[in-house]
């Protein structure tokens, strides 16, 4: 706190005289972040004593765009509830062929994680990170064999500073098929660290149906929701009991 005494060629916001008070996280005041009062996250580049001013990190804005890891009915649906009230950019993530062009029909930008690093490949085709992210894998999908923090990691690493991450993907609080002991327990590393840095958001849980339903249910009928698009194959109750 003080009063500015001199200023030099480069100081545009202050005069002498002017009273100011410093925080001890430095911001730029201009950056997206900044201008939302989440002055703590800023992404101008600011340097400043703690480690979330040491990484400088130069982030464009990319409003409205969001992430869904796994384009099983799930993460097809998060998609679609994405697209219908407009926003800007949706990635959907899955290895599976049909399922991504199931997500290009609806108007997402499909990543096959087999043939990129997706998170790199989403930063690179945004001009930065993305304002959400959404974990849509089943359990199963994740296979016995697999890291069960990858996704999560993914998220934490693809969303913006002030971001959200949903997680209504299954993790359970006991899975006797989990490749670790810690996991078989429903314990997942995480980046913590990297969360609290970024200062982003969680939530997760199952849904709460009955807030939505009716207001979905309307837009069906009026033709604007069309949930159907998921259905690749139709059989008979005697198909599929043979
Ligand atoms: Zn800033």
């Amino acid at each position: 706190m003080g009063i500015v005494e001199e200023v030099g060629s480069g100081v545009t916001l202050l005069t002498r005289g002017d009273r100011v008070v410093v925080p001890f996280n430095v911001a730029d005041g201009r950056c997206c972040n900044c201008e939302e009062g989440k002055t703590a996250f800023c992404t101008g580049g600011a340097y400043g004593s703690s480690s979330v001013a040491r990484r400088r990190t130069v982030e464009l804005c990319s409003r409205g765009s969001l992430a869904v890891f796994g384009a099983g009915p799930v993460g097809l649906m998060a998609g679609h509830s994405a697209v219908l009230p407009g926003a800007a950019r949706v990635f959907v993530v899955d290895r599976v062929p049909e399922r991504l062009r199931a997500a290009e029909a609806m108007g997402c930008i499909s990543v096959d994680f087999t043939e990129c690093d997706a998170v790199e490949q989403i930063i690179k085709v945004s001009n930065g990170m993305v304002d959400r992210s959404i974990d849509a894998q089943a359990i199963d999908s994740r296979g016995s064999s697999e890291q069960p923090n990858v996704v999560l990691e993914y998220m934490i690493r693809l969303t913006r500073p002030c971001g959200g991450l949903g997680i209504p993907g299954l993790y359970v609080p006991s899975d006797p098929g989990a490749p670790d002991t810690a996991a078989a327990k429903g314990s997942i590393s995480l980046s913590f660290g990297k969360l609290l840095e970024k200062g982003l958001r969680l939530a997760t849980g199952q849904c709460n149906v009955k807030a939505y339903n009716r207001y979905l249910r309307d837009l069906i009928i009026a033709g604007k929701a069309k949930p159907s698009f998921v259905v690749s194959h139709e059989i008979t109750l005697d198909d599929h009991i043979g």
